[in-house]
């Protein structure tokens, strides 16, 4: 009795469910991840563009005022560049060169060792001060907010190189560095973006302050990274060790400022990877080219 009953269970079980199943295949094979995340009601105009878009290939359709802004922000820096060093008679005045420097380092520390240390991978505890001056910082830097680069970067770390990275490197090195701030998200990285746990940012009265009170919800994007390959293996392979590097120079300049702020006692319990377990990992591993202090 019960073997039979089963039987029949599964039968009813499979006549619902298969045809669902085909059916949810047959939708993912005809519609293209294009069509999936397409913006509707465009008009007649941008409907041009994105027929245009499909056919030259493009995998998500593509974000035209954040394509613009950072082409505009790279332009007025080859102006800029141009104006200040090749033709030489608009000279800036020390001020400005020292205010520019000291942003500059502000800006990267702020996205270092705050959004990128600190708060995606939490390698370190930082005091009130501290935390103020990395908010400053990445604000000035002009990205997206905070708890949208903390979580596309949780992600990245999750699904490093497939479909669900926000800057899947099997998209071309521009995508990687650049593209993926132009275009709509791939499906599969909404949905797992979705799915991160980032109760600890909700939590953030901080980070919570820079949301609702500093940054304006549409923020663009006028940045890109530059990963030094070895030093991104060792990131991926250690993401809580506080000297992660985010750029391809020797000279850390980011894990300089944060040992001089751990002397004061702003940013504590920094967690390293032990030199034993560096090499016991490149040696299972492979080659992480880790660099030495
Ligand atoms: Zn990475
Ligand atoms: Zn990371």
């Amino acid at each position: 009795m019960a073997k039979s009953s089963e039987v029949e269970d599964n039968a009813t079980l499979n006549s619902e469910i298969i045809p669902k199943k085909i059916d949810k295949e047959n939708r993912s094979q005809t519609i293209s991840v294009y069509d999936q995340i397409r913006p509707k009601n465009e008009g007649s105009f941008m409907s041009t563009v994105r027929e245009w878009e499909k056919m030259a290939g493009f995998k998500t359709p593509i974000v035209w005022i954040n394509t613009i802004a950072i082409s505009l922000a790279h332009a007025l820096v080859l102006v800029s560049v141009y104006f200040l060093i090749i033709d030489g008679r608009y000279y800036p005045k020390w001020q400005t060169i020292v205010f520019q420097c000291l942003s500059i380092v502000l800006t990267t520390f702020g996205i270092g060792a705050g959004a990128h240390r600190l708060w995606s991978h939490r390698a370190y505890k930082a005091k009130l001060p501290l935390q103020i001056i990395l908010v400053i910082g990445y604000t000035m830097a002009g990205m997206n907010d905070l708890y949208q680069w903390v979580r596309d970067h949780r992600v990245h770390h999750k699904f490093s190189e497939t479909s669900a990275d926000p800057h899947d490197a099997n998209r071309g090195f521009f995508f990687a560095h650049v593209g993926w701030l132009m275009t709509k998200k791939h499906p599969d990285v909404i949905r797992e973006g979705k799915q991160v746990d980032m109760s600890d940012i909700d939590n953030n009265p901080l980070i919570q302050f820079h949301l609702n009170k500093i940054m304006p919800r549409e923020n663009w994007v006028v940045s890109f990274f530059v990963l030094g390959e070895g030093w991104h293996n060792y990131h991926h392979t250690f993401p809580w060790d506080y000297k992660a590097a985010e750029l391809a120079f020797p000279f850390n300049g980011t894990t300089n400022l944060l040992d001089l702020f751990a002397k004061i006692g702003w940013a504590y319990e920094l967690r390293v990877a032990p030199p034993s377990l560096i090499e016991k990992v490149a040696k299972t591993k492979g080659d992480l080219s880790y660099h030495k202090e």
